[in-house]
């Protein structure tokens, strides 16, 4: 059995930052996810890179300082899939008083970090844009900015960075058992292959525990009771429906119970509105929204706009749920910490990394934590390095992503509008990569429907990991929302015989 330096349980936006991480330190490395990258919890975020401009009010300042300063090194490596997106705060008189938001916007400017982003400002609504969705009460508001992510897409950028850079990324593949290695201070872990169910061992030094909100889980694995921190799963739930408004800035929403909701332009025909917070103990693999969180979010959005939104409008959900490390006092799930506890367990001299909590935001900074502490632990391996890198896709020439729109756009100059524009925010500058050479659209293979074509099911399946359709159209991309059902049977067919050509 040949000995790897570190194993990576759980292939969501945490376990993939780390895997990049640690390749790019020059260590060896797999990552195994029981299901499809980002599966769980990095596909349902709000998908903000962000503050967390509400955490103020719970004193975080640390947490948001953090979180300000990622907001620019995010924007920097992938700006195909980060880009600044307008918030509009309308003042509610019956909620937090002027002079607060603004003390509160105040030191979200100053706090630290902001160097391209603008600064916020004041803003009467009469006769704006931003005011004109609005009941007429909301006279007054605020603008700042922060980021947009798309989330399930960072995921992969870093499994692919890390597997460019020589790492093992095994998908559909659970850690089923850590057993201690018998001479020396490592692991034996047995993988569960979900394709093909086999199993396989094999030895590390270190265990990383990346599991989200399984990382307890993963710990048992090892031994029963070695868990030293309680983890609350907490539910946040979204829902899509026809926009609300016109325009491309968000809305940030205070609501009566002290909570906040936001309406963010999504995938050019919806508004997406979330999030909720409520405790949960159900299973994990089947997180599902309430109707009563669908009724809450509906009413969040009804007491601002103009245009009613109803239960019936909606057109999409998703759930997921915040493995939160529970901290002493802290009853609400609204107030318990977004912060990020790395924690190293020992078991008969055996050592696992555990990841508690966090956010998509932090998941590169937590990411070289981890690392830091990963090559103390092992005695090997470089210096940080992920702070001024690119993630495929945002290399050379991308790395402004207007020029490299226009360029794209001269250099395949038959491709239509809306798909040279869908790819290039997609893949970035690795979408030359399956464009390469062509130069009309019959080179795309074939149509499978709704500006869908094989090759670019080939690169998915070839280089993303994509295995099923809904790894396509529900992950790496959002195209579920607009296909027909004739495209998606055209692209599980796709896949199917990719997949085939592949194997054989
Ligand atoms: C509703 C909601 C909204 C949010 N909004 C934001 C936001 O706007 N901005 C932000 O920065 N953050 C946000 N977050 C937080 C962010 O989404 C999470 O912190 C982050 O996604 C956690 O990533 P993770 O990798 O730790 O966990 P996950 O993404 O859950 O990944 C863990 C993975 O481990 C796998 N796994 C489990 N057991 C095993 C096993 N035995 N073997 C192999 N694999 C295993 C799972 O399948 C899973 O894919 C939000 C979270 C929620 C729930």
């Amino acid at each position: 059995m040949k000995t790897l330096d570190v194993l990576v349980i759980g292939g969501g936006v945490n376990g993939a930052a780390i895997a990049r991480d640690l390749s790019g330190r020059g260590l060896s490395v797999m990552l195994c996810e029981k299901d499809d990258l980002a599966g769980a919890t990095s596909s349902a975020s709000t998908k903000l890179i962000h503050g967390g401009l509400r955490y103020l009010e719970y004193r975080k300042f640390g947490l948001v300082r953090q979180a300000l300063i990622e907001r620019e090194v995010m924007l920097r490596a992938a700006p195909h899939l980060v880009w600044p997106l307008q918030f509009i705060l309308p003042h509610h008189k019956a909620l937090r008083p002027r002079w607060l938001i603004r003390l509160g916007l105040f030191i979200y400017d100053h706090l630290g970090g902001r160097k391209t982003l603008p600064a916020s400002r004041g803003m009467p609504f009469a006769g704006t844009r931003a005011g004109q969705p609005l009941k007429q009460d909301f006279r007054y508001g605020f603008s700042y900015a922060d980021c947009w992510v798309d989330d399930a897409r960072l995921v992969v950028v870093n499994a692919l960075d890390a597997y460019e850079k020589g790492a093992q990324v095994l998908t559909r593949t659970e850690c089923v058992k850590l057993e201690r290695h018998p001479e020396d201070q490592g692991w034996i872990a047995t993988l569960h292959d979900h394709i093909t169910d086999s199993k396989t061992r094999v030895h590390v030094r270190l265990v990383v525990n990346a599991a989200g909100p399984w990382v307890n889980r993963i710990l048992s694995l090892a031994a029963e009771g070695i868990e030293k921190f309680k983890v609350r799963w907490v539910k946040g739930s979204h829902v899509i429906v026809p926009r609300i408004y016109q325009g491309d800035h968000a809305y940030i929403l205070q609501q009566a119970d002290k909570r906040i909701v936001f309406a963010i332009p999504y995938e050019k025909k919806y508004t997406l509105v979330g999030t909720t917070e409520v405790d949960y103990h159900g299973d994990l693999d089947e997180v599902r929204i309430s109707m009563e969180e669908v009724e809450y979010l509906c009413a969040a959005v009804n007491g601002y706009f103009r245009k009613q939104t109803t239960p019936e409008d909606v057109e999409w959900t998703y759930s997921g749920v915040r493995p939160l490390h529970e901290e002493p006092g802290v009853t609400s799930a609204a107030a318990a910490t977004r912060e990020y506890l790395l924690d190293v367990e020992e078991y008969q001299g055996g050592k696992i990394l555990s990841v508690y909590g966090g956010k998509i935001t932090t998941s590169r900074r937590l990411a070289e934590e981890a690392g830091d502490r990963i090559v103390a632990l092992i005695g090997r391996g470089k210096g940080g390095w992920t702070a001024h890198a690119p993630l495929p896709g945002g290399e050379g020439a991308a790395a402004n992503f207007e020029m490299f729109y226009k360029t794209l756009r001269r250099e395949f100059n038959w491709l239509p509008e809306a798909l040279a524009h869908r790819y290039a925010r997609a893949y970035g500058a690795r979408c030359r990569e399956f464009l390469r050479g062509f130069k009309r659209m019959a080179d795309l293979g074939a149509h499978l429907g709704d500006n869908v074509y094989e090759v670019e099911i080939a690169y998915l399946v070839n280089t993303e990991w994509a295995l099923t359709a809904d790894d396509i159209l529900w992950r790496r991309s959002k195209l579920g929302l607009h296909v027909s059902e004739e495209t998606e049977t055209n692209v599980r067919r796709a896949v199917k015989i990719i997949l085939s050509k592949k194997t054989s």
